[in-house]
C-alpha cells in the first residue's frame, strides 16, 4: 500500500528520478537478499572466501591456522585506504579489500616485481618514496594473483626478507634511491678531499661498530677552523670505529630531515664520546686499509 502511494506521490512533477533510484535501490536489496539466502543454504560453503580457502584443504583447519597466525608481532602489514590492507604471516597472504578478502599460501605462490612507480604529488622528490608493486600468483591456480604495493624501497627490502627473498625482478625496473643514500654518496664524495689521517696502529683496527663488515676506516679529526659566534666542533679522541658509510649514516640521522639542502654544513656528534664534528672533520686513514672494498663503493 506504501509503495502504491509513494509511486502515486508526483506532487512536483519532477519526480521521475526519485521513482527510477526507488525502484533500483529495492531491485539491488532483493538481489542482494536472493544471494544470501541462497549461499546460507548450503552454509556458505559457495561463499567466494570459503571457496578460496576449500582449495587449501578443509575450511576449519585453514581458517584456524589462519586466526593463530595474524596475531603475530612479526606479520608484514601495510594499510591502504579505507578497510583495504595487506597482512603476509609466516605462511599466508592476506588481502582484504573493500568487498572481498584473498588468502593465498605462500609456499603455493612466486613473486614478481612488476612496476615501480613515482608519484611527484603524493611523494616529495626528496622523500626518496615510489610505490612498488609485487604481483603474487598462485603456482597451482587456485586463487587470484595478488598485487601487493609497497611504498618504499626500505619496505620492499622488508617484503622481500618476509618472503624468503624469492621475488623476480625485471631487469628494467627503476628503484629511487633514499634520500639518506644520496645523501651517503655525497657525503663521502667530500671526506675523500680531507686531509688523510695518519694512524699510528696503535690499537689494532676493529671492524666498523656500525655494520662489522669492514674496517673502521675514518678518524673523526678536527681540520675545520672555528667560526665566530657559532657551536664549534671538537676534537674527538676515540680511537677509529666506523666505515664511511656508516658515519656518513649517523650525520644524516643527526640533520634537519625538511632541510637536506643544509645536510652538508651541519654538524652531529661522535657517538662515543659526544664531540660535534662536520663534514671537514672526517678523514679517512692513511693506511693499506683504505684501499679497501669501501673506497671503490664511494667512487660509484
Ligand atoms: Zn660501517
Ligand atoms: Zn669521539
Ligand atoms: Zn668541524
Amino acid at each position: 500500500m506504501y509503495f502504491y502511494f509513494y509511486e502515486q506521490f508526483t506532487l512536483s512533477g519532477t519526480f521521475d528520478l526519485v521513482q527510477i533510484l526507488f525502484r533500483f535501490s529495492t531491485t539491488v536489496l532483493l538481489l542482494v537478499g536472493g544471494y544470501l539466502f541462497q549461499i546460507s543454504r548450503s552454509n556458505f560453503s559457495n561463499h567466494s572466501i570459503i571457496k578460496n580457502l576449500a582449495k587449501y584443504g578443509p575450511v576449519g583447519e585453514i581458517a584456524a591456522q589462519i586466526n593463530d597466525e595474524i596475531k603475530d608481532f612479526h606479520n608484514f602489514k601495510v594499510e591502504y585506504i579505507g578497510y583495504s590492507k595487506l597482512i603476509i604471516t609466516s605462511s599466508w597472504i592476506v588481502k582484504v579489500s573493500m568487498y572481498n578478502v584473498v588468502f593465498l599460501k605462500i609456499s603455493d605462490a612466486k613473486f614478481k616485481l612488476t612496476q615501480t612507480m613515482d608519484h611527484p604529488i603524493l611523494f616529495h622528490e626528496n622523500s626518496g618514496k615510489q610505490m612498488i608493486d609485487v604481483q603474487a600468483e598462485s603456482i597451482s591456480d587456485k586463487t587470484k594473483p595478488v598485487t601487493i604495493r609497497v611504498y618504499s624501497r626500505e619496505m620492499f627490502e622488508e617484503l622481500r626478507a618476509k618472503l624468503g627473498g624469492n621475488v623476480e625482478i625485471v631487469s628494467d625496473i627503476k628503484f629511487k634511491s633514499s634520500l639518506h643514500e644520496r645523501f651517503v654518496t655525497i657525503f663521502k664524495q667530500h671526506i675523500y678531499g680531507n686531509p688523510r689521517y695518519n694512524y699510528d696502529q696503535k690499537y689494532e683496527l676493529e671492524p666498523c661498530m656500525g655494520c662489522q663488515g669492514i674496517q673502521a676506516n675514518i678518524k673523526l679529526d678536527k681540520t675545520c677552523v672555528d667560526s665566530v659566534g657559532e657551536v664549534q666542533c671538537r676534537q674527538c679522541n676515540c680511537k677509529p670505529m666506523w666505515c664511511t658509510s656508516c658515519i656518513a649514516m649517523i650525520f644524516a640521522s643527526k640533520q634537519n630531515e625538511l632541510n637536506p639542502e643544509e645536510w652538508l654544513s651541519g654538524r652531529a656528534e661522535c657517538p662515543t664520546c659526544r664531540a660535534l664534528f662536520c663534514v671537514l672533520d672526517v678523514c679517512l686513514l692513511s693506511t693499506p686499509s683504505e684501499d679497501s672494498s669501501d673506497s671503490t663503493t664511494a667512487a660509484t
